[in-house]
């Protein structure tokens, strides 16, 4: 029996865990960090909570007899990807990074690209005056300051300060339509949309939303992949990896 340690918190990660679940040899443990209070759980064993770094992540592979961890995390979680790799690396056991692709833009798309969430506060006050912010709740701290800009967020947990002064908060996960985000964007008359480059279908509909009615869209690159580890960007990917893995045992 080959036990998978899948990192999770992304739908990529909840099909992967449905999948790998139907293989006759293949085991798997889902882990989510435990951030929201009513988590989409995965098919399947779930543990839930921080490891304690990498060494804490290294034992749980000891522990548990992991044969293969899969980070299937959002792009945007960069510490427990490092995480990931040095614990892959200091106990021998193989990683594979599921990365979904970012989104790509399209005629007709005006995408205004920054480095970083500190990047795009710096920028918006110049770009619109009522903002669409899809960052994250963890991302409201860096927009706080900017006075003269009204916010509409919209995250799955409820912010905590420090948060923009001028704020409304709406509470959902999607997925959204075109049809709503246009709805969204109108009814607020929002006229700038501030997102990660999270690459999610079921969160894009926003981009299209923009297209429609010709807003401007700041977009947060996403941080550096790790280097040293194999990335494929389709959950059937994954499974044919772990196929692959599995046989070679
Ligand atoms: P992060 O900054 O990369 O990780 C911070 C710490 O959280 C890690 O050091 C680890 O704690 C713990 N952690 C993160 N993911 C974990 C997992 N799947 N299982 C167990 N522990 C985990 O992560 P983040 O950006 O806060 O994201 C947290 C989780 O939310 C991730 O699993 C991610 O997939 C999901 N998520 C993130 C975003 C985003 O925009 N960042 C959006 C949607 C979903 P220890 O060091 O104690 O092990």
């Amino acid at each position: 029996m080959l036990t998978i340690l899948i990192l999770g918190g992304t739908a990529e990660a909840r099909h992967l865990a449905a999948e790998l679940n139907t293989l006759p040899d293949v085991t798997v443990i889902s882990s989510l960090a435990g951030r929201t209070s009513t988590p989409l759980l995965p098919h399947g064993r779930v543990r839930i909570g921080g490891f304690g770094g990498p060494s804490g992540l290294a034992a749980f592979l000891r522990a548990e007899h992991i044969g293969a961890i899969i980070d299937a995390t959002h792009p945007f979680a960069a510490v427990i990807s490092a995480n990931a790799v040095d614990a892959a690396g200091r106990s021998g056991v193989p990683l594979l990074v599921l990365r979904r692709p970012g989104w790509i833009s399209r005629e007709g798309d005006d995408w205004r690209r920054v480095p970083t969430v500190a990047d795009a506060a710096a920028a918006l006050p110049r770009i619109g005056r009522r903002a669409l912010l899809t960052t994250g709740r963890q991302t409201l701290a860096a927009f706080a300051a900017l006075d003269d800009v009204w916010f509409l967020v919209r995250t799955v947990e409820p912010p905590a300060p420090p948060v923009p002064a001028q704020m409304t908060v709406i509470l959902d996960r999607g997925p959204f339509t075109r049809a709503s985000e246009r709805a969204l964007i109108e009814t607020h008359a929002v006229d700038v949309v501030v997102t990660k480059d999270s690459g999610s279908p079921s969160t894009a509909a926003k981009l299209d939303a923009a297209r429609d009615l010709s807003i401007p869209v700041l977009i947060v690159d996403r941080p550096p992949m790790p280097t040293d580890a194999e990335s494929v960007p389709t959950v059937p990917d994954a499974v044919a990896w772990v196929v692959r893995h599995s046989a070679r045992r």
